[in-house]
């Protein structure tokens, strides 16, 4: 650290304490040129990217909203509520852990994708149906085209990671 009173670099330590909620690390620090001291801290950095919309708007990343768009995915389909939650979490750690300042809505739904379509292919449909904009008309008509294929062939594509699932009647 530069010394805030004569710019030296050299410095020790003399007290370190962690926060309570042990979310932060506050240290005294006495600089060795001058004898001097100050505190410097250390905290996660909170590093949810803002979220670009398809109408160019930002917004706050948030996981309730992906799980939102979840529920309805998989509303009346043989899922468990902590599935959803658990999927969504982990929609948001992935995310966090890109690292990035911004991410657009569509590669957070792109993620979403390939985990709904090996739990479950109904909520797949119907996130996909949800997520993806007439921009990418070509790319879901595929993707459908692909499902249509995988049922015709008893669906063995994949894990069927959700157990029993009957055929969908679409
Ligand atoms: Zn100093």
């Amino acid at each position: 650290m530069r010394c805030p009173f004569c710019a030296a670099l050299d410095d020790k330590v003399i007290d370190t304490r962690v926060s309570k909620d042990g979310r932060e690390i506050r240290r005294r620090r006495e600089c060795d040129a001058c004898n001097r001291r100050y505190t410097t801290y250390e905290r996660i950095e909170e590093s949810m990217p803002m979220v670009v919309k398809v109408d160019g708007r930002r917004e706050p990343f948030d996981r309730n909203k992906v799980e939102r768009g979840l529920h309805f995915a998989f509303a009346k389909r043989p899922v468990a509520q902590a599935e959803i939650k658990s999927l969504a979490e982990e929609i948001e750690r992935e995310v966090s852990e890109m690292g990035v300042p911004e991410i657009a809505s569509r590669d957070i739904g792109a993620r979403v994708l390939p985990k709904l379509r090996a739990l479950d292919q109904v909520a797949y449909v119907r996130f996909a149906s949800i997520y993806r904009d007439f921009r990418d008309l070509d790319g879901f008509a595929k993707e459908l085209d692909a499902l249509k294929g995988a049922e015709g062939e008893g669906a063995a594509e994949g894990d069927r990671a959700a157990g029993e699932q009957p055929p969908s009647k679409a």
